[in-house]
């Protein structure tokens, strides 16, 4: 029988849709895991395990899970023996020092002796450490935004996307202590058919990731503006440049890196190409 790979995946939360997403997005079927603790899927040796995200890196350095998708935070906190393979670009957050709205902050200084609520004594811990500042870390496990408005806290340390949940708890981001993202992980000891497996999965994933992080680029040029044009494009080899019906144009495929998108497109439209479409790419193999 072949072996099969284990991946831990969060059972229900935020880091879930976009976990199981990503395995569909590989070509792996993955059955609907809710209220299943495991699956396997049909069309790759992978067997998928739904687990507390704070349980994944555990059962990683264990061996119960070979692989693992957790937030960063989840896994530097966790401090297990698992190594991060690779950043999966999604669940971004960071972990943010936030105090009161109308307090004075001026500095780290001002939680010098102050009380600090936060699930994270770890990180915050080694924080303050390095900022030479010694605090009293309070641990708790849920609803730390609360911590200061009901007299627990001077300040906290938790989760941020938006701020608005800070904004509406009467409290200001001070500081990041972490920024963090989805990242795949393994456990230290894999065997040779593990690591295959491995190297299969993670050449799809990066496959998407590519993808995910550039568009297909059609544009049509007056041929005495090739040259210009073409020399904005980076492309992944040079573009393709095919003639028009029309006499004296062409039409030029290329493309273009989601973070460089708009300077580029700008610029293009000023050397003079005309009628751009821009496609999303599904996979992208270079
Ligand atoms: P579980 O029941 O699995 O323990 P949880 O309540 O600890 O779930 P979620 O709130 O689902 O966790 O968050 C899971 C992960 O999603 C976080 O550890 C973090 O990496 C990421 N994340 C992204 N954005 C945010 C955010 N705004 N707030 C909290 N977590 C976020
Ligand atoms: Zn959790």
């Amino acid at each position: 029988m072949q072996q099969k790979l284990k991946i831990a995946i969060q059972k229900s939360g935020r880091l879930y849709e976009d976990s199981v997403k990503l395995l569909k997005d590989c070509g792996i079927d993955v059955k609907n895991g809710i209220n299943k603790l495991k699956t396997e899927a049909e069309n790759f040796p992978l067997e998928i395990y739904f687990l507390r995200d704070d349980d994944i890196p555990q059962y990683v350095e264990d061996g119960v899970a070979d692989i693992g998708i957790v937030g960063e935070n989840v896994m530097y906190e966790k401090n297990k023996k698992a190594f991060i393979v690779e950043e999966l670009g999604f669940g971004k957050c960071r972990l943010s020092i936030a105090v009161g709205r109308k307090d004075d902050y001026t500095g780290v200084g001002f939680l010098q002796g102050k009380r600090i609520a936060t699930s994270y004594p770890i990180l915050v811990e080694k924080f303050l450490a390095e900022k030479g500042i010694s605090a009293e870390i309070h641990e708790i496990s849920g609803s730390v935004e609360i911590a200061p408005g009901i007299g627990l806290a001077d300040a906290i340390v938790d989760l941020v996307s938006s701020g608005s949940t800070l904004f509406m708890n009467g409290l200001k981001e001070v500081e990041t202590v972490l920024k963090s993202q989805a990242v795949l992980i393994r456990n230290e000891k894999l065997r040779a058919d593990q690591l295959q497996l491995l190297d299969r999965l993670l050449f799809r994933i990066r496959a998407v990731k590519k993808a995910k992080n550039n568009k297909y680029v059609l544009l049509n040029a007056p041929n005495n503006k090739l040259q210009e044009i073409i020399a904005l494009l980076p492309g992944m080899k040079s573009p393709t440049v095919l003639p028009l019906a029309e006499p004296g144009w062409s039409s030029v495929h290329s493309v273009l890196s989601e973070d460089r998108f708009w300077d580029i497109i700008e610029q293009l439209k000023d050397a003079g190409a005309q009628g751009i479409l821009v496609i999303p790419i599904e996979k992208m193999i270079i």
